[in-house]
């Protein structure tokens, strides 16, 4: 059985910033401008052109070198990385995210410009937008920008239960460019854009739901239901590999990337009258949703009788169903939050985006504990919120009467009557007068506890690892343990990536620390990727040199010293 490089688990954004990157020579996360230039300039020229060592005042020239034409984000032909991606939700990048977006008519994503999955560059989305002239597409965020008011002031400011005042402007003019928010086909045409420029298109992406995940011997694997295990790379029968199991079937892989999102099931409270029995005609979660609103709800509206929908949840996705349903001609929506309306322009508080998000951040990695960089992480996410955009349209809704919001209000029972096709009886704390309700939808989030998901079971009785508030504690690799590479991104890395880790700050964060890993860890096995000529001593030093600089590995200034020398 074929033994893949690297198997990737999750084609949303975290799945695809990962492969994005493991193709990509050049860090630009982890690069200022001038070495990003710099980099580019000696792997496109290097090979033509001389550079003098001061040291030894030779030159680099090499008549036998020839020029290397792999520029920006073109994949390496020779040494391929051979690499396999499993998506439960479909056999191409973003399937579920596309599914989502258009379910929920979101026109504009909720995040920056620079929020976003490209590898090569920060500004990429940003200079897509103008390449491809789109820039008709970008939403601004009003009242975001402007004049900046420093921490400190707000923190003179605090208001009476110590929270920071969180008026005012944290963004600066200078980063104006950046607080747009891009359209979803203008993200969606991006993303494609990365995968066509990376080679990592159409045929990578198979549609698989993982199962099961162990890493042992390859010996164990021998004489099991999947066959013999052939082994092309000559490893030794003790060389530990990962077997991956399907719905579909089983891969072996040296390295596994999880990038599931959550990785667990929606979450519905549980209520008193609820049925278990899933799927329900008169309830759902919203990432659950099929056709929206509802065929019982959508016959009615055809006869134009009148229809009323629950919606449970205090975040944005709660407040966009609102409004569709509104929109498509649900007659009242009854809006139930557990607390009060949070206006945010982000998931996260702006001070973890903005100017100052270094100085949040560094106090995160920082923290002597996961239970500090827990709280740290809850308390900058906050539970669910709207933007201010949506406030807008919420409280036009609520004027129309076409709303009726009820904030600080839990639901406790209901009761679903099969002859009227209805939740006749729908009771909360504290009371409010619910009429019959047609549909309900829960759009209570999704749970994150690396326990609960059932396919990490195997895994974590071979190797346990502790856990702190349901979140894994990684190693600062991004990997299950030193001895597993298994690496996470995304939400599952929050203890280690920060509060944008559920996010697509997080996505790009975490594919560039695991791209850097998972080099390492082919190489122990001999897997390396043979860029130049098919062998790792051809590979150029300048080009390690530049590498081991912004990984921050070995002594930075040493290998800055050393590019000179090749
Ligand atoms: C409606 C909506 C709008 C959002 N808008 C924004 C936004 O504007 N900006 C922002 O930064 N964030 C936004 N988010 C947050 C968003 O979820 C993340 O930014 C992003 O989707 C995280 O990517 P991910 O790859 O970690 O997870 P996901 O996008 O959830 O992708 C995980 C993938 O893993 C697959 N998977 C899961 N389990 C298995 C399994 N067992 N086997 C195989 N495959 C599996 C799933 O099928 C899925 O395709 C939004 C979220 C929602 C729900």
């Amino acid at each position: 059985m074929h033994i893949h490089d690297v198997l990737i688990i999750g084609a949303g954004p975290c799945g695809l910033a990962v492969a994005a990157r493991l193709h990509e020579h050049t860090p630009s996360a982890t690069f200022t401008d001038d070495e990003h230039q710099r980099y580019h300039w000696i792997r496109k020229h290097g090979r033509r052109m001389n550079i003098k060592n001061y040291r030894t005042n030779t030159d680099s020239f090499s008549k036998n070198a020839s020029p290397d034409k792999s520029g920006h984000g073109e994949p390496s032909k020779e040494g391929k990385l051979d690499m396999l991606v499993l998506d439960a939700d479909g056999a191409a990048w973003m399937t579920k995210w596309n599914r989502l977006f258009k379910k929920f008519g979101i026109q504009n994503l909720r995040s920056p410009m620079f929020f976003h999955v490209d590898p090569a560059d920060r500004d990429a989305l940003l200079g897509y937008t103008y390449e491809k002239d789109r820039e008709k597409e970008l939403q601004a965020l009003p009242g975001c920008v402007g004049k900046e008011v420093s921490k400190h002031r707000k923190k003179k400011k605090r208001n009476g239960n110590g929270m920071i005042s969180q008026t005012g402007a944290d963004v600066g003019e200078r980063d104006r460019k950046d607080y747009f928010t891009p359209s979803s086909s203008l993200f969606t045409a991006h993303c494609e854009e990365v995968a066509r420029r990376y080679g990592i298109g159409s045929g990578l992406v198979q549609q698989e739901r993982v199962q099961n995940i162990e890493y042992s011997n390859l010996e164990c694997y021998q004489g099991s239901d999947d066959g013999s295990v052939m082994s092309e790379h000559s490893l030794s029968e003790d060389q530990k590999v990962f077997r991956v199991t399907t719905d579909k079937g089983i891969h072996l892989s040296h390295v596994v990337v999880l990038a599931v999102g959550p990785g667990n099931a929606p979450l519905i409270p549980p209520i008193h009258g609820l049925t278990s029995a899933a799927p329900h005609e008169g309830y759902c979660h919203a990432l659950q949703l099929g056709s929206f609103p509802p065929p019982n709800m959508a016959l009615k509206i055809e006869r134009r009788a009148a229809t009323s929908m629950l919606i449970v949840g205090g975040g944005l996705t709660s407040v966009q169903l609102a409004d569709l349903a509104i929109r498509r001609g649900v007659s009242k929506v009854w809006l139930l939050m557990r607390g009060d309306v949070k206006v945010k322009y982000f998931d996260i508080e702006l001070d973890w985006v903005g100017k100052f998000r270094n100085v949040n951040q560094a106090s995160f990695w920082s923290a002597d504990t996961d239970q500090e960089r827990l709280d740290m992480f809850l308390q900058a996410r906050n539970g669910g919120s709207i933007t201010p955009r949506y406030r807008k349209i919420l409280d036009a809704h609520i004027a129309s009467g076409k709303v009726s919001l009820h904030t600080n209000t839990t639901l406790k029972s209901v009761s679903w009557s099969h002859d009227l096709r209805m939740w006749t009886s729908t009771t909360t704390t504290p009371e409010s007068d619910l009429p019959s309700i047609d549909f309900i939808v829960f759009s209570t989030g999704m749970q994150t506890n690396i326990n609960a998901v059932p396919f990490l079971n195997t895994i974590q009785q071979q190797y346990p690892i502790d856990c702190v508030g349901g979140f894994p504690c990684l190693n600062n690799d991004l990997m299950w343990s030193d001895d597993v590479p298994l690496f996470i991104n995304g939400r599952l890395a929050g203890l280690r990536l920060g509060p944008g880790a559920p996010n697509l700050v997080g996505a790009r964060a975490g594919a560039e620390r695991i791209a850097w890993n998972v080099e390492d860890v082919l190489q122990k096995l001999g897997r390396a990727r043979k860029e130049n000529g098919g062998s790792d001593k051809g590979r150029d030093e300048a080009d390690d040199n530049l590498l081991d600089y912004a990984a921050g590995r070995k002594n930075r200034f040493g290998s800055l010293v050393d590019i000179d020398s090749n």
